[in-house]
């Protein structure tokens, strides 16, 4: 079996697996993102490749690759958690621009003013909403990245692309999809070129699914005018309502009309918590203004304690009834995944 381009091809482009993460991008002349999505530009002879190493949607083996990250095999719904919280950010500066309680903001900001790294790569809301990576290292262009984009992109290009300077230490802020894809490039069996060994500090982001860029767009000029963006939320039901903040005001759509938006490769992922990171962030739905923290490893432990410890974060008990109702979501996301990856064996069986 081909392990390289033309392998990465036929497992996940053809079968529109391809959530656009950008790990195989910036690594060699025939990959490119055009327009939130990966193309192939030439053909490549390679029988073995980082592209294919690197992809989260190429088949690897978790439980070996999670304790080869933490040490050991985590749990069932969740992967490696050694503590869950509620939190948030005090200074209302973050607040205010986060997508909810700030904290991922003000953790990368505290990681950077206390040289634990020296840089983090982000992902801005540029105006033409096409996410991708940027390289931050300072307060101001924090706040610019802060917030959610629903929309997928390239954002680990960034990491091969640099610039870094010396040897400065990386943090990422990426979805489950990127986390997993840093796992793999640790952990890769070929050769490691570039700048992963200079990651040491991974916030992942929870996610259900992520949208596609190109479709999504088309639909909203048509639904709702064309504008910048300058806020997407989803509401936690009953409401359960895509919000787009223009310049022209709020617009409100059912989230059932951006489903089919949804990337095709979420289907298969299992991973609604991001097992893959140091410290895990998503939103507490109900209570406004807080995050849901799942500490997961040293690193992680450590720079939240500090962070806590400063005054730049405070934390309280998750309650109960939302602990079981995220333990619930994730296990449903694997199921789902693991359904989807049945049914498409069976109709690839089908179809020879
Ligand atoms: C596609 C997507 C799906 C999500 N689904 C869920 C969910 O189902 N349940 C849940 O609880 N939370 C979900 N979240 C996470 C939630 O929206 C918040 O990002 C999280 O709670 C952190 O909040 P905060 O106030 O600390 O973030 P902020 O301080 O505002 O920081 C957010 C960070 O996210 C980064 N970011 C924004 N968009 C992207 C993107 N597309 N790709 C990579 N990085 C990005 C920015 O660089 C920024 O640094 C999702 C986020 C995304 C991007």
């Amino acid at each position: 079996m081909n392990r390289g381009l033309k392998g990465l091809e036929e497992r996940v482009f053809q079968k529109n697996l391809c959530i656009a993460c950008g790990a195989c991008l910036s690594l060699c002349p025939y990959l490119r993102s055009w327009q939130g999505r990966v193309v192939k530009l030439h053909d490549c002879g390679l029988e073995e490749g980082r592209c294919f190493a690197y992809c989260p949607r190429t088949e690897v083996d978790l439980a070996p690759l999670q304790r080869k990250a933490y040490g050991k095999n985590g749990d069932v719904e969740m992967g490696p958690v050694r503590k869950i919280l509620m939190a948030r950010a005090r200074d209302p500066i973050w607040r205010k621009k986060a997508q909810s309680g700030g904290v991922v903001s003000a953790l990368i900001d505290f990681a950077l003013r206390k040289k634990a790294i020296g840089a983090a790569i982000l992902t801005p809301r540029d105006t033409d909403f096409l996410s991708k990576g940027r390289i931050v290292r300072n307060c101001e262009d924090i706040l610019n990245c802060a917030g959610s984009s629903y929309v997928s992109g390239p954002t680990l290009e960034a990491l091969h692309k640099g610039p870094w300077q010396g040897e400065e230490k990386i943090g990422v802020v990426g979805l489950p999809c990127q986390a997993l894809a840093l796992a793999k490039m640790r952990t890769a069996p070929v050769e490691k070129k570039g700048s992963i060994d200079k990651v040491n500090l991974v916030i992942g982001l929870f996610c259900t699914w992520a949208l596609e860029y190109e479709t999504l767009m088309v639909f909203l000029k048509k639904r709702v005018g064309e504008g910048c963006i300058e806020k997407m939320e989803i509401t936690p039901p009953p409401e359960r309502l895509f919000k787009i903040k223009m310049a022209d005001g709020l617009h409100s759509l059912p989230v059932d009309e951006i489903r089919p938006f949804i990337r095709n490769g979420c289907g298969v992922c299992f991973d609604m918590t991001a097992e893959f990171s140091d410290i895990s962030v998503g939103t507490v739905e109900g209570i406004e203004g807080w995050n849901t923290v799942i500490l997961r490893s040293d690193t992680g432990e450590d720079l939240f304690k500090k962070a806590e410890g400063e005054g730049i974060i405070e934390s309280q008990p998750l309650p109960e009834d939302h602990l079981n109702h995220l333990r619930e979501a994730s296990l449903l996301k694997k199921e789902r995944a693991v359904n989807a990856i049945q049914e498409r064996e069976a109709t690839e069986g089908i179809n020879g």
